[in-house]
């Protein structure tokens, strides 16, 4: 009869070894975690940090001109779009979004309190997502990637390009919220501006998308795990990359609802023009002058918010990235960030519906509306 403890020699030293190496697999595999490649190394995410020697060391440098002469006059249809881009819409969806009002989510009333990377009403915030983009007729789809032995999605809505279908342009958002303490699942994280904001933005641009003829593709990406250091935009962005997607422009929406100085600042980081990055800036500053926005979108020429959002990963992947956002600085900063106070009242509603005629505008422009 065969008897494992009174095996010595060879024999027993190999089955201890395979009895290691199988207690090591089987942890591995409780904390798998989709692999991040290695263009994205090295990267340090202290908490959203604002890294104010960053502005003092390039506030002297001068920013590239933007040359707003012969802008071509707007197009009609654009401008018949962004009319329907009202207040009272955006913040209906920013109610629904942060828990101050009921919503249907398969067919149950529900109430979306927290979009933290751990509570359950993520997934129910990615349901309304999903039954939104339904009623539009748009297809959406879970993207999976693994952190730490746990599932989680980033939602993609691809509207097809009709000419080159191969050419894609990406707006994104972070779906997920934090009041403070991104590693504890936390109750009540409304994230009405982070990222409530560009959640609610996304969902106006699909509104008008879904009417146009694009000659270029654009995907619409639901960000998660933004919080925790930027889980979902890593592993999405690779896996274009590992397609050999044809990325020709990426803008991110996050915090785009805060504004409380006259002029209506809005911050616009390309990282020092990395990639050439710049050229999105002056597409969307001159469509700001094209279409009469009232706004003041400022290229903030510094490095201050590197690898904070999730254009980090586009970049890394040498393709033109933007982050469109409020204003970072001592006085424009939203003292509600990161906190159970982060709702729809501290937000400027009006100076968020101008930022997503911008990005529509702009959009229409680098998709090829026919
Ligand atoms: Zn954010
Ligand atoms: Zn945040």
């Amino acid at each position: 009869m065969f008897n494992l403890f009174e095996l010595s020699g060879p024999y027993g030293l190999l089955l201890f070894l395979a009895g290691i190496v199988g207690i090591i697999a089987s942890i591995r595999y409780l904390f798998r975690t989709t692999p991040i490649s290695s263009v994205h190394a090295g990267k340090v995410h202290d908490g959203c940090k604002f890294d104010r020697a960053e502005v003092r060391r390039t506030s002297m440098l001068a920013t590239p001109p933007i040359d707003l002469s012969n802008l071509p006059p707007p197009d009609a249809r654009v401008v018949a779009e962004l009319a329907g881009v009202q207040i009272a819409n955006v913040e209906k969806a920013l109610k629904e979004l942060t828990g101050e009002t009921n919503v249907t989510v398969g067919g149950k009333s529900v109430q979306i309190t927290s979009r933290n990377t751990y509570h359950k009403n993520l997934d129910l915030a990615m349901a309304y997502l999903e039954e939104f983009y339904a009623g539009l007729g748009v297809k959406t789809t879970r993207v999976q990637y693994m952190q730490r032995g746990k599932k989680f999605y980033n939602l993609e809505a691809i509207f097809p390009g009709k000419v080159t279908p191969d050419k894609v342009i990406v707006i994104g958002a972070h779906l997920d919220s934090t009041a403070g303490d991104p590693w504890r699942l936390e109750a009540v994280a409304p994230g009405a501006n982070d990222d409530g904001s560009g959640t609610v933005s996304l969902k106006e641009i699909a509104k008008v998308l879904v009417k146009l003829n694009l000659g270029n593709t654009v995907r619409l990406v639901h960000f998660t795990g933004e919080e925790q250091g930027l889980w979902g935009s890593y592993t999405y962005s690779d896996k274009l990359a590992e397609d050999k997607t044809r990325v020709i422009a990426m803008f991110e929406m996050d915090m785009v609802g805060h504004c409380h100085k006259p002029g209506n600042r809005l911050d616009i980081h390309d990282d020092l023009d990395r990639n050439g990055s710049h050229a999105l800036v002056v597409d969307l500053v001159r469509n700001v002058a094209r279409y009469g926005l009232q706004l003041n979108p400022v290229d903030t020429h510094n490095h201050a918010v590197h690898d904070r959002s999730d254009n980090a990963g586009f970049l890394d992947h040498g393709w033109k990235a933007v982050l469109i956002s409020q204003e970072f600085s001592d006085d424009g900063w939203d003292p509600n960030y990161h906190s159970v106070n982060d709702r729809i009242a501290s937000m400027n509603l009006p100076f968020m519906v101008e930022t997503i005629k911008m990005v529509i505008a702009t959009v229409c422009d680098y998709a090829g509306i026919r």
